[in-house]
């Protein structure tokens, strides 16, 4: 599947990997999602960091956990980022600053749902804001 387009709507969903994407706004919306993706990797590359960085100074038990824990913060990034790969193609990066300007915030989760700025149409003129996972 390339795509679907709403002659009634005027909008081209997308597809990435043959899934459309059903949002109401679907570039914005994938477009927002790789704002996020783009702080969760600088958020995961920074906690590796800083687990590598106090091993310096760790005892030898917390050293060992924390080198794993170090290990375990890159392994994340890479296999989100190769589970997001169909989302990142083409995708040059923006700024941290752009990303604090406009506001981009990683999903907020409780428990099994996911409430995001732009969340699933369910059909045209759906007004439902969440989504379950
Ligand atoms: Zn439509």
């Amino acid at each position: 599947m390339e795509s679907l387009h709403c002659a009634t709507c005027n909008v081209e969903y997308p597809a990435l990997e043959g899934m459309p994407v059903l949002y109401a706004d679907p570039q914005h919306a994938l477009a927002d999602w790789r704002n996020r993706w783009r702080l969760e990797r600088q958020r995961l590359h920074r906690d590796a960091s800083n687990a590598a960085q106090a091993v310096a100074t760790a005892s030898a038990a917390t050293k060992t956990r924390l080198q794993k824990l170090a290990a375990a913060y890159t392994a994340q990034r890479q296999s989100v980022e190769q589970l997001l790969a169909p989302l990142l193609v083409g995708d040059r990066g923006a700024a941290r600053e752009t990303l604090l300007g406009l506001r981009t915030r990683l999903p907020r989760i409780t428990a099994r749902r996911v409430t995001t700025p732009t969340s699933p149409a369910i059909g045209c003129g759906a007004k439902r804001k969440t989504a379950l996972l």
